[in-house]
């Protein structure tokens, strides 16, 4: 046993462009580890360390901490010892220590896991070495004191709801008077290293270990450890994780951009992760840790020189006052932006896409220290994949399968009417950190954003800088403003990942949130005030301005071509007005899924004989208001046939229980009783008669056709008829008539009859014709599993999945809002069913009517019109079962058409 434990290899060893593993072992490595590995093969200056196999993990597992810390020692060792020799440095000296973080990584990244322990091996001899090394006893001291508090919480399992140390720190500030922990001198650091000390043995009853390797140890055993705690488990479950996986420990040797002016540390991407420009950027800060670039505690300077002089322009600060305050490392740095510009480059060369790279300049020696894919907004997501795509670095395939469709919806996002702008005043500028306009009401605290929101109120969040609680509040706003902070600060980052509009530092702005105003160049605006921003250029504007919807065009209406080439499963739009329609079919929509009638009925007058219709007490009456109501109709399927010239059209007939359509108030039953000519009473005794208990499960879809055949006859009039008159002016229409809510074959049979015996009745007419079809939506679960049966005599079939989805869990539609995000929450439920088809259940339902509807009639044309077909997850699973087309919104259908190429090129 010992022998063979001999030979298997533990710890793999990075560092001085060599590595002992590499990218493809990630499984072993986990996904931190094997970039590691893979940036020192590829010859980018990352700091030594080695990784911690994930097989330990899971050994540990079994066999526990004695065991496994035998096993690891030699290998340990080593790892150390090499750290030691690329950095010149020794574990634990007092003259030049050797210092390293310790980082948790499993193969699929795991959010939130496990803390990172920095700054290990300090103690209070090492401390005194990085002193006198780094000439700065006050950073050493800070260092000392940070590693305590951490270590404690990562490895001692010091919670931090208990965490002493923080009121230690407070104690000390106000005996010295002080209020920043800056304040604090190398004295009062130390003393709160030997109280920190002291606190801690009383708490946990043992010393704080000196040893550093012990530390080590006991830093590595804490990873392995996360592993199983609760919200680790959890997570693993929530996303499909083995239990076996486990994770790989990372030690690095530590490196400190806060050793004077000959040491920075910034955040760079390879391309503008805004607009997507081909564009080395970034902001660094000199002498400064990783940290205080995002914090926006300092304003960071920007790495290349023109990316200096566009952001000196843009908050307007003089060219020369820019170079002395403000200079960028391209200038500070000249030889180290080079190395930085060239390994950017090769990254970007080898990963084959964006990257967003850490970097540290320790004394003058550049170190990276993390590169990945970076994050970018919609608008950049696409110019990149095409931009890289004309440059042949990635193939086609590659292009469309790196979008991600719902970052699509953000190019589609407003901007301003051009005539709107006309009159636009500019009150200040700030940085362009996410693209979009975005109009809506000052609130100064995220609550407010929140709550607002849920009024339909829109609102601008202006805060000094965002912080992660202000998370929700950024989503419910419709933009954000923010006083400080650079390209990269939280709320620029945060903003470009959700697509939300936002302009970040803008100095001119003095907020005040005890008082809830902000004041910027003399003016004052409250809480509630209106102003608007432009997310692209970083302007900010007073009060409301229009914006609008942009049209498909350049980099994007390329790559949506693209799309065209790969995809198996076609994009239809539900749409029931030719505005709708026109937008969807310039989204590249191939007809209409679903036009809901009933929406027709309640524009303006239409209502009126829509009430009379319903409230008529007999077919004679019905019919009167029937025939108000056709030439209405019928002129709005000529609105809708023209805009979808030569696309087909499937029209459905009314659906909605008729209790949706009468009046409520008082006033207007009064006028309606007067319009009819009967008493107020009657009209208020047919609306009750009307009620129904649940009127989902009540009349409403075929089963009002099929008791009142008077109302499918003036729809298929409606529809037949619009379509002949378009037909002599030369216009191509294609109507489908589609029946909705069937459960049997024979439900269908009776409306089937009806349209196609009024549709020949006008055939005979006019002695002209015109092709339809007459199909069926599939959205109640015996009409699934009867579908052999329906398609004898349907066209086509349409899955409701709204329906579908409500009666196969037995979930109300309307009423599951209100335990849904309980059921998310507590994990009941991975995702809502309502917005992303549940495969499992529903799409089995699904799955069964497609084989046995195609097995009665191989060429039966189907598709799906509930809310899913425009989310992605639910077109991929469209494509995989068999369907022909998805209809969503119009708006999605640019989501919807990428996520069919996606899915067609995953599943061939
Ligand atoms: C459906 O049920 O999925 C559907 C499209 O119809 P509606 O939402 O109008 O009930
Ligand atoms: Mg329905």
């Amino acid at each position: 046993m010992k022998e063979k434990n001999s030979i298997i290899k533990r710890v793999y060893k990075f560092g001085d462009k060599h590595a002992e593993g590499k990218a493809e072992m990630k499984n072993l490595l986990g996904g931190k580890g094997a970039n590691l590995a893979e940036m020192n093969l590829i010859g980018v200056p990352v700091p030594p360390g080695f990784t911690i196999t994930t097989d330990v993990c899971t050994e540990y597992n079994k066999i526990g901490e004695k065991e496994i810390r035998d096993l690891l020692k030699t290998e340990v060792e080593e790892g150390i010892r090499h750290i030691e020799k690329i950095m010149g440095t020794k574990f634990g000296d007092k003259n030049n220590p050797c210092l390293v973080s310790v980082r948790s990584g499993a193969r699929v990244s795991m959010p939130g896991m496990m803390d990172t322990v920095l700054n290990l091996g300090l103690n209070d001899y090492s401390v005194q070495g990085l002193a006198k090394k780094t000439k700065n006893e006050r950073f050493a001291y800070d260092s000392y004191r940070r590693f305590i508090q951490m270590y404690s919480n990562v490895v001692l399992g010091v919670k931090e709801e208990e965490d002493p140390f923080e009121e230690l720190i407070t104690k000390i500030k106000e005996l010295r008077g002080l209020s920043n922990d800056t304040d604090l001198s190398t004295d009062d650091l130390n003393e709160l290293v030997y109280l920190f000390k002291f606190t801690l043995k009383k708490l946990i009853g043992k010393e704080f270990p000196d040893d550093p390797w012990e530390q080590l140890w006991g830093a590595i055993i804490a990873v392995f450890n996360s592993w199983n705690t609760e919200r680790a488990v959890l997570y693993r479950k929530l996303n499909d994780i083995s239990d076996d996986w486990g994770t790989a420990v990372n030690v690095q040797a530590m490196v400190y951009g806060n050793m004077g002016n000959n040491s920075a540390t910034g955040v760079a991407f390879t391309r503008d992760a805004a607009t997507g420009e081909d564009l080395f950027n970034g902001e660094y800060l000199i002498n400064a840790q990783g940290e205080d670039v995002v914090a926006g505690i300092r304003t960071p300077r920007q790495i290349t020189k023109e990316g200096s002089q566009r952001w000196a322009k843009l908050i307007n600060l003089k060219e020369d006052k820019r170079k002395q305050e403000f200079a960028s490392l391209e200038e500070t740095m000249p030889s180290l932006y080079k190395e930085l510009f060239t390994i950017q480059k090769k990254l970007e060369m080898h990963y084959k896409d964006m990257q967003d790279i850490e970097f540290t300049i320790q004394e003058g020696k550049l170190w990276l220290l993390q590169t990945r894919n970076g994050k970018r907004t919609g608008e950049a997501m696409v110019k990149i994949a095409v931009d890289m795509l004309k440059n042949k670095l990635i193939d086609e395939k590659t292009a469309i399968l790196r979008m991600e469709p719902v970052k699509i919806g953000e190019l589609l996002h407003p901007v301003f009417a051009q005539e709107a702008m006309k009159k636009a005043v500019v009150i200040t500028n700030g940085l362009p950190a996410s693209p979009g306009a975005a109009t809506g009401r000052i609130v100064f605290f995220a609550e407010d954003a929140e709550s607002w929101a849920a009024e339909e109120k829109p609102t601008i969040l202006v805060r000094v800088e965002t912080s992660p609680e202000d998370l929700k509040g950024m989503n419910a706003a419709r933009g954000i403003l923010t006083a400080r902070g650079g390209m990269t600060s939280h709320a620029a980052v945060v903003a470009r990942g959700m697509g939300k509009c936002c302009v970040s530092g803008a100095g001119a702005l003095q907020i005040d949130y005890r008082k809830r105003f902000m004041e910027v160049k003399g003016k004052k605006y409250k809480e509630g005030d209106w102003i608007s921003l432009n997310g692209a250029t970083g302007e900010v504007y007073d009060g409301r301005i229009q914006t609008i919807i942009p049209e498909v065009s350049g980099d994007f209406g390329k790559l949506m071509k693209l799309t065209n080439k790969f995809s198996r499963l076609y994009v239809r739009t539900n749409a029931d007005s030719p505005k709708d329609s026109k937008v969807a079919r310039e989204f590249g929509a191939k007809g209409i899924g679903l036009c809901r009638t009933e929406h027709m009925f309640f524009e303006g007058n239409r209502i009126k004989a829509m009430r009379e219709m319903i409230l008529a007490s007999d077919e004679r009456g019905r019919r009167r208001a029937l025939d108000k109501l056709l030439p209405i109709q019928r002129q709005d399927f000529e609105g809708i046939f023209e805009v979808m010239h030569d696309l087909p059209v499937t029209i459905r007939l009314l659906d909605p229980p008729l209790h949706e359509f009468v009046p409520h108030g008082q006033r207007t039953q009064e006028e309606l009783a007067h319009e009819m000519g009967i008493s107020l009473k009657e009209v208020q005794q047919k609306i009750k008669d009307l009620e129904e208990f649940n009127p989902m499960l009540g009349h409403r879809g075929c089963r009002l056709g099929n008791t009142y055949p008077e109302i499918t006859e003036m729809q298929t009039r409606a529809i037949i008829e619009a379509a002949l008159n378009l037909k002599s002016k030369g216009i191509n229409a294609i109507p489908e008539i589609m029946v909705p809510l069937i459960s049997t074959a024979d439900e269908f049979r009776m409306q089937e009859k009806i349209i196609r015996s009024v549709a020949n009745q006008i055939f005979k007419e006019r002695n002209d014709n015109i092709d339809f079809l007459v199909g069926t939506m599939i959205e109640i679960p015996r009409a699934a599993l009867r579908a052999n049966h329906i398609a004898v005599n349907a066209d086509f079939f349409s899955f409701g999945t709204n329906d579908l989805t409500q009666m196969t869990y037995g979930f109300s539609r309307d009423d599951a809002g209100k335990f849904m995000p309980i059921y998310l929450d507590k994990g009941l439920l991975r995702t809502n069913p309502f917005q992303a088809i549940d495969q499992e259940g529903v799409g089995q339902l699904l799955e069964i009517a497609i084989e046995r509807g195609r097995g009665t009639k191989k060429e039966l044309k189907i598709g799906i019109c509930g809310e899913h077909g425009g989310e992605p997850s639910s077109v991929e699973f469209c494509h995989r079962i068999g369907m022909d087309y998805v209809s969503c919104s119009p708006y999605r259908v640019p989501i919807a058409r990428l996520a069919a190429a996606q899915a067609a090129l995953k599943y061939k």
